[in-house]
């Protein structure tokens, strides 16, 4: 596939302050080892698996339109009238002993193929090897910068890596990666992978992925540079406290949301796998609270697994 690359900034590789290992993550000084195992895997092996994956009616789309199939966790499909995107897609039903806890929205093999698929980060919820090694021949493959390796084998024809601010653009299409507060290692000690969010422009439509983040100030840079239209916001793994400095809330949503003034929120991160000690449902109960609080309701888009919606 030709196309250029254009550096909109010059590429920052500066040391970030990040947690050293998935070890510090696992509130280990809160709760025993015992405890994390009873709350994080057992609870969720005696769970039956919810939602159900539904065949989806993709619709016919004009030029300007855009349609979003939510798959769940943070994996989404982005449907163009001639282009599809993948975000993350992740159709595991087991991470490692963690249990999926709602099906994924679709089966894999109803997914249209894939022209490019957008990788936020190298975690293992996010980048799913076996889901994107089943993918019908994917084209192309964006991640950040030091996570291009793990994509060999998979099956793109290429695999691009980007900084922070960077984008890459062919016609109409334009992808940056824009920054998070996160960290990228996959497993310990592998701390030159780099993690972000994307923008994805197209017909003149802006669909911005935060990917994982906390809540930071770069929202509102976010916001000023990217102009996005639709936000796909994580709001949940926020519990214990110490998650916060990796993971936004409910509440840092809606500040993140107002701070990108994007027309369109859908929340996405919750209910699929647990990863923290928050219940499954409290996300999106809070942040529907919250939400109506704000009396931000009408910009409100909470999308029902494998099934499509048009933007
Ligand atoms: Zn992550
Ligand atoms: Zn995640």
């Amino acid at each position: 596939m030709d196309s250029d690359l254009a550096q909109v900034k010059a590429p920052r590789r500066k040391r970030r302050k990040l947690p050293r290992s998935f070890k510090e993550l696992t509130p280990t000084q809160a709760f025993s080892p015992r405890a994390y195992f009873r709350q994080m895997v057992w609870k969720a092996l005696l769970t039956p698996r919810g939602g159900q994956r539904k065949t989806p009616a993709f619709p016919r789309l004009g030029e300007k339109q855009v349609a979003i199939t939510f798959i769940g966790h943070a994996s989404f499909l982005i449907q163009f009238a001639d282009l599809n995107v993948l975000i993350d897609p992740n159709f595991a039903n087991w991470l490692f002993f963690m249990k999926r806890q709602k099906h994924a929205g679709l089966k894999l093999k109803d997914l249209p193929q894939a022209d490019l698929v957008l990788l936020t980060h190298a975690h293992f919820d996010h980048f799913h090897k076996r889901t994107l090694r089943r993918l019908s021949s994917p084209r192309m493959a964006i991640v950040p910068w030091g996570v291009g390796d793990l994509a060999d084998g998979l099956g793109f024809d290429r695999v691009l890596e980007l900084e922070w601010w960077e984008m890459f653009s062919r016609g109409d299409l334009r992808v940056t990666l824009t920054p998070c507060k996160h960290w990228g290692a996959r497993v310990l000690r592998d701390h030159h992978r780099g993690y972000g969010g994307f923008l994805l422009e197209y017909h003149g439509r802006r669909i911005y992925h935060a990917g994982d983040s906390a809540y930071f100030d770069g929202f509102k840079e976010i916001g000023k540079r990217c102009t996005p239209e639709i936000a796909l916001l994580p709001i949940g793994a926020y519990e214990p406290e110490s998650f916060r400095s990796v993971h936004m809330g409910p509440d840092d949503a809606v500040k993140a949301f107002r701070e990108l003034q994007a027309q369109w929120i859908v929340p996405m991160h919750y209910g699929t796998f647990r990863l923290s000690f928050e219940d499954m449902d409290e996300p999106l109960l809070r942040f529907r609270g919250l939400i109506e609080k704000a009396n931000l309701g009408r910009h409100l888009r909470v999308l029902e697994e494998g099934v499509p919606e048009v933007f």
